[in-house]
C-alpha cells in the first residue's frame, strides 16, 4: 500500500514538472509509442538514470517493473509471484538457481575477504535457494526473529545445534538484478557471521544489526565500484539512518573496527557525534589489582586521572575527559595526539592502563596523589 501511494505521489509531482517542461506539446509516448491527446508526463528511471515520458494513458497503467518502477504496456516478464520485469531489466535479472548461486559464491568469496581475521566465516554450513517474492513472504513470517529486508529480497534462517554448530539457509529473491542480488547476498552472508560471532549476551539495537549487514553489502560494492548499488544503499531508509552512522564510523575507525564491535563492544549501538564509542570494547575478565606485571613507565604528562567513582564491581575511572569501566578502551585526545586507553584495572586511587597497545603498562594515580 505505502509503495503505491508513494508511486501516486510521484507522478503527480512529475506531472506538474512535465506541463512546465513540456506543455501540452508533448513528445511520442516512450512506453506506448503513440501521442494521444493530453498531459504528457516524466518519470524517472533511476536504472538507466534518465527522464521517461509518457502520456497519461500509460502513466495510469496499474503495472510496473518490479526493477526500475517504471509502467510496463508491452514486452514484459510476469515473474511466478505477480511482479513484473520491463523488457531491458529482464535481461540483467537473475532467473534461476544456478545463476543466483553464481552471483552468491562471486559474492560471498568478496566478502570473506571484507571479514578476513574477524572470528568464524561460515561456508559449507550455509544453503542458498532463489524464490519468488510469494514464497519469500511465506518463509519471512514464519520465521521467529526474521527481519524484513528492502522490501524483502532475502532472508536468512539460521539454526544452532550446538555451542559451534550452525546451519544457516539464505533465501533470495527471484528477478533481482546481478549487482542488487550480490548486495543482498553480501547482507544475507553479514547475518550468518553474526549469528555465529555476536556472542549471545551481546545486545545490539535492531536497526544497528540491520546497518552492520548493509554496510558489509556497502564495503562490497565500494570494492566493485559499484556506483549505483552504493547509492541505493545509502538511499533505502531500511536502517531508519543507522547505515549513515555506520559509514560515519567505517570513515573514521575502518570496517574491522566496527566488526569487532558487533562482537564485543559495550554499547546497543553507535551514534553519529560518539563513533569513537566503536573502540570501547569489553575484554576478557582482567586479573586482580596487583597481579599484573607493572612497569612504571611514566604516563604522557597530559594523561590525568581526574576521579574515580562508582562501587565493586562496576567502578569508573574518568581519564582526562573520558570515563572507562574495567576491560573497556576509548580514544582519549590530547592536545597533539589522540591515545587509544584501555583501562585494566582500577584500584582504591589509581588505574592500570594500556596505551596504545603497548605492552608496558601505565599506572595512573589519582590526582590528589600524584606520581614522581
Ligand atoms: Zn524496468
Ligand atoms: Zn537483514
Amino acid at each position: 500500500m505505502g509503495v503505491c501511494s508513494r508511486l501516486f505521489l510521484l507522478i503527480q509531482c512529475v506531472a506538474l514538472l512535465a506541463q512546465s517542461a513540456c506543455g501540452d506539446s508533448g513528445g511520442i509516448c516512450e512506453i506506448c509509442g503513440e501521442r494521444p491527446p493530453g498531459k504528457m508526463y516524466l518519470m524517472e528511471d533511476r536504472v538507466r538514470g534518465k527522464q521517461v515520458i509518457l502520456c497519461e494513458r500509460c502513466a495510469r497503467l496499474p503495472d510496473t517493473c518490479s526493477v526500475c518502477q517504471i509502467p510496463v504496456f508491452r514486452n514484459y516478464t510476469k515473474l511466478s509471484d505477480g511482479r513484473f520485469l520491463c523488457e531491458y531489466d529482464v535481461k540483467d535479472a537473475v532467473l534461476d538457481q544456478d545463476s543466483a548461486l553464481s552471483v552468491y559464491r562471486d559474492a560471498q568469496r568478496d566478502v570473506f575477504s571484507i571479514l578476513n581475521g574477524l572470528g568464524v566465516l561460515p561456508d559449507r554450513n550455509i544453503s542458498v535457494q532463489l524464490v519468488d517474492q510469494k514464497e519469500l513472504s511465506r518463509i519471512f513470517s514464519a520465521t521467529p526473529g526474521a527481519h524484513h529486508d528492502l522490501n524483502l529480497q532475502g532472508v536468512t534462517r539460521t539454526r544452532r545445534f550446538s555451542k559451534d554448530s550452525f546451519e544457516h539457509q539464505i533465501f533470495l529473491c527471484l528477478g533481482l538484478t546481478r549487482s542488487r542480488m550480490a548486495a543482498v547476498a553480501a547482507h544475507e552472508y553479514a547475518h550468518t557471521w553474526i549469528n555465529e560471532n555476536v556472542p549471545r549476551d551481546r545486545v545490539i539495537d535492531g536497526d544497528t544489526v540491520e546497518a552492520f549487514c548493509e554496510l558489509t553489502a556497502y564495503e562490497l560494492m565500494q570494492q566493485r565500484g559499484d556506483k549505483r548499488e552504493l547509492r541505493l544503499i545509502v538511499e533505502n531508509a531500511y536502517t531508519r539512518g543507522k547505515i549513515d552512522v555506520l559509514i560515519k564510523a567505517t570513515t573514521d575507525y575502518q570496517y574491522h573496527r566496527v566488526a569487532a564491535w558487533m562482537k564485543s563492544g559495550t554499547d546497543e549501538t553507535i551514534e553519529s557525534h560518539r563513533t569513537e564509542r566503536v573502540i570501547a570494547l569489553k575484554d576478557a575478565p582482567p586479573p586482580l589489582f596487583g597481579y599484573i606485571p607493572v612497569v612504571h613507565a611514566r604516563a604522557p604528562e597530559i594523561l590525568r586521572l581526574k576521579g574515580l567513582s562508582g562501587r565493586e564491581p562496576r567502578r569508573y575511572a574518568l581519564i582526562n575527559d573520558i570515563t572507562l569501566e574495567r576491560g573497556e578502551e576509548a580514544p582519549v585526545k590530547l592536545a597533539e595526539k589522540t591515545l587509544v586507553v584501555r583501562c585494566l584495572d582500577i584500584a582504591s586511587n589509581a588505574v592500570i592502563l594500556r596505551i596504545n597497545g603497548d605492552t608496558n603498562l601505565v599506572r595512573l594515580e589519582l590526582d590528589s596523589f600524584p606520581t614522581r
